[in-house]
């Protein structure tokens, strides 16, 4: 390295002498050759599989570069123009660009783009509208709902008293008249929507007349569906709801971390509830990872992917329904499906034994309870299955066809190995031709 100097000449040579340096990935492999074997193996994992977990996504090359860049050596604790810190003055431009941008996008009155996660998101929410042990209605876990929806476990659950609605047994879709007759009854301060394993819309419309006749705020964690909602292929929760919160790393392609939306009424008191509520420095590589998923979730070929990725869930959807299998709710209006296993006339198929011998032929998905399962949560009768991942390499309706058929094939008959690699073999041969965006 040169001396240290102000000079633009000394910062010349600086970033030359920067330049010359060895490329970090090689660093790495020579430094700590574990956890870059870790690293590698899970990049194989990633390219040599079919991802079909719902909730997951290769994100944009350029996401990543942001992602891994040293803005991750940077405090910046507050928000820009008003931080903790000196020297803000960069990591002040792209948390500006990544507010404004996230606003544009979503049309929103007022963004947070600093929350670490989903939960954390949801978390800072509550901090902000409610009181311990105030009442919120949200769904029920087992019904699609997410941990941070009420899950006695985790803080939500701890600190505010959730009551829970289902699904209607027959529709196996929300039922907004016993959403309506709970909120009369249990008078919430919050209604909550939104959900991990629920293939259906929301009628936004509806649920704001719910919340005004029982008095209470609405809002919609979207993290599931928020690039269907950038992309305007789903309900906009935005007009209706007093906060939306999202992750940004799922059907959105950003990178791993949380968004909050709110009116402009709720501003001040959102920002306090992340910072310095439940949170202390930002992760300013990841603010402008976030910025940069939002730039690239604007315009026509990120709406033609959001497409394609409902075209794919259709014909996934249909064609495990013609092998037998069933969709929870008949079908899906976004990017996932939940399969029910119980047609299957197989007592043996349960969605964790399917899981694993799904896995063995390298398609990846997760077990999921079904509505009104009559197993454990660590068995369970379904699986979920989520199209963007694979969506984002490329793979359309004919892949999709042939993935139902496989997964068909393997749910009729799990213990069967010597099928699990013959389309392990198969599905190697389909992924080269998609390879991962890098
Ligand atoms: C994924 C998800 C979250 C949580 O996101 P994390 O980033 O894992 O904390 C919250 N809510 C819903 C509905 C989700 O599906």
């Amino acid at each position: 390295m040169t001396q240290p100097g102000s000079s633009s000449k000394a910062a010349g040579s600086a970033i030359s002498s920067w330049i010359e340096q060895p490329d970090p990935r090689q660093l790495l492999s020579e430094q700590d050759p574990e956890i870059y074997a870790a690293i590698e193996s899970e990049r194989h994992r990633q390219t040599y599989g079919i991802e079909l977990i719902a909730s997951e996504n290769y994100v944009f090359p350029e996401v990543l570069a942001a992602a891994g860049s040293v803005l991750t050596n940077k405090y910046a604790e507050g928000y820009p123009g008003r931080r903790y810190y000196g020297g803000c003055q960069y990591v002040d431009v792209a948390e500006k660009i990544g507010l404004e941008r996230a606003l544009e996008l979503f049309g929103a009155e007022h963004a947070n783009v600093q929350p670490h996660s989903g939960a954390q998101a949801n978390a800072a929410v509550y901090m902000a509208l409610l009181e311990p042990g105030d009442t919120v209605l949200a769904m029920k876990l087992d019904h699609g709902g997410h941990l941070s929806h009420g899950f006695h476990l985790n803080s939500s659950g701890h600190y505010y008293n959730f009551v829970h609605y289902g699904l209607n047994p027959e529709t196996e879709q929300l039922d907004y008249e016993v959403m309506r007759q709970t909120a009369l009854d249990q008078r919430p301060k919050l209604l909550l929507v939104g959900a991990s394993a629920y293939p259906r819309h929301f009628d936004f419309r509806l649920l704001r007349e719910i919340a005004d006749e029982a008095g209470c705020l609405l809002m919609m964690d979207m993290a599931h569906v928020a690039g269907l909602v950038a992309a305007k292929l789903h309900p906009d929760p935005v007009p209706y709801c007093d906060v939306v919160t999202t992750t940004t790393h799922k059907t959105l392609r950003g990178p791993r971390g949380g968004l909050i939306l709110c009116r402009q009424k709720h501003a001040r008191s959102i920002d306090r509830a992340v910072f310095p509520g439940i949170q202390g420095g930002p992760l300013m590589h990841i603010i402008a990872a976030k910025a940069v998923g939002f730039k690239l979730a604007q315009g026509e070929s990120f709406r033609m992917y959001q497409q394609q990725i409902l075209d794919n869930a259709q014909a996934l959807s249909d064609t495990l329904q013609a092998q037998g299998l069933r969709s929870v709710s008949g079908g899906t209006d976004n990017h996932l499906l939940l399969v029910d296993l119980n047609p299957l006339n197989n007592e043996e198929t349960t969605g964790k034994l399917l899981e694993t011998a799904l896995d063995n032929a390298s398609i990846h998905c997760n077990k999921n309870m079904i509505p009104f399962d009559k197993r454990k949560a660590m068995v369970t009768s379904g699986i979920r299955l989520g199209t963007p991942a694979a969506t984002t390499r490329g793979m359309q309706q004919v892949e999709f066809e042939q993935i139902g058929r496989w997964i068909a094939s393997i749910a009729h008959d799990p213990k069967d190995t010597a099928l699990q690699e013959s389309v392990r073999d198969e599905v190697l041969e389909m992924v080269q031709a998609f390879p991962v965006p890098a």
